[in-house]
């Protein structure tokens, strides 16, 4: 029977040593957010990252502008964060609404404060192996992997997607890593006997329970990046949270693996603060 590898364990003892550091910086690392409409879900997200910035000492700027905004006023606002010497990170909750261009908005953000580590500056440094920001779902996913296994040299990864979100940077941190990564994605051809020769695993997919066990390598770490809601069984009418691999089949052959919920997930919010904490103290020292 695999390991667990507790993310949420893991994000909170992240998210207390971010704020053990933060006491002994002469300032406030400074994290705004913005919301743009009333999306119940982004403002679950908003709400959460609102509520642990503070808890953790930092300065939070909450900008929840209505869904009618426009373009040039969101780039104004944008632009009136990056020259903000008190935010040193700046974060635009999405989706956007239809009306609006959000890759003009992303990539107006300085990239010294873009700790979600979406803008194409950041990519280019993530791929060039030049110091950066990089996103906070892949980051976790790292940070995960490197708990259980501190040396990755040589390893076998093989991460399903190819998202500019997801799949792209976590291949990109892995290859850092010096593991021998493969890419796969929805034209892959035997996907299964792949993911047989992967050392780690890291499905990013969004397929409910895609990955069976038997398309597990003996002892391999499964890093389950998926998040699918579906019918519960037992609760008719409610829904529960599924990965892309089918946990319990899979947990019979894997050495380790991510539980979904509990895994990444809660991994993704503390690396967005430790994100605004190392933007901080990049920015604070080039002062
Ligand atoms: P995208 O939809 O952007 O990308 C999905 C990728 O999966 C694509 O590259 C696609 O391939 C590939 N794919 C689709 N079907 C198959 C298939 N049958 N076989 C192999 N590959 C396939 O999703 P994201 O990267 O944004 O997110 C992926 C998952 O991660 C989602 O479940 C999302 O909810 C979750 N997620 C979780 C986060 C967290 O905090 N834990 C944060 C972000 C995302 P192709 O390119 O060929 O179409």
């Amino acid at each position: 029977m695999a390991d667990i590898i507790d993310g949420k364990a893991f994000a909170a003892k992240l998210l207390s040593s971010i704020a053990d550091e933060v006491k002994t910086l002469a300032y406030k690392p400074g994290l705004a957010v913005v919301l743009v409409g009333e999306d119940a879900a982004s403002q679950v997200y908003v709400g959460a990252k609102v509520k642990t910035t503070v808890e953790l000492g930092m300065e939070s700027f909450h900008h929840a502008l209505p869904a009618e905004t426009t373009q040039g006023e969101l780039l104004a606002l944008v632009r009136a964060l990056n020259a903000n010497p008190a935010v040193h990170g700046i974060l635009v909750q999405l989706p956007l609404p239809k009306h609006l261009d959000a890759d003009e908005i992303i990539n107006t953000i300085n990239p010294d404060k873009d700790v979600d580590g979406l803008t194409v500056v950041s990519a280019g440094r993530l791929a060039g192996g030049l110091p950066g920001l990089v996103s906070c779902t892949p980051l976790g996913c790292l940070l995960l992997l490197q708990d259980v296994i501190p040396d990755l040299t040589g390893l076998h990864a093989v991460v399903i997607g190819r998202s500019n979100l997801v799949g792209k940077p976590v291949a990109q941190l892995l290859l850092q890593q010096n593991c021998t990564v493969t890419m796969a994605h929805s034209k892959t051809r035997d996907l299964a006997g792949l993911c047989r020769t992967a050392d780690i695993l890291i499905p990013a997919v969004g397929r409910p329970e895609m990955v069976k066990g038997d398309w597990i390598k003996p002892g391999a770490v499964v890093i389950d990046v998926g998040i699918n809601r579906v019918a519960s069984l037992k609760n008719p009418g409610k829904t529960r949270l599924v990965g892309d691999v089918a946990y319990a089949e899979a947990a019979q052959i894997a050495g380790k693996i991510t539980p979904v919920p509990g895994g990444v997930g809660p991994m993704t919010i503390a690396c967005l603060l430790r994100n605004t904490l190392t933007a901080a103290k990049r920015l604070e020292s080039a002062q």
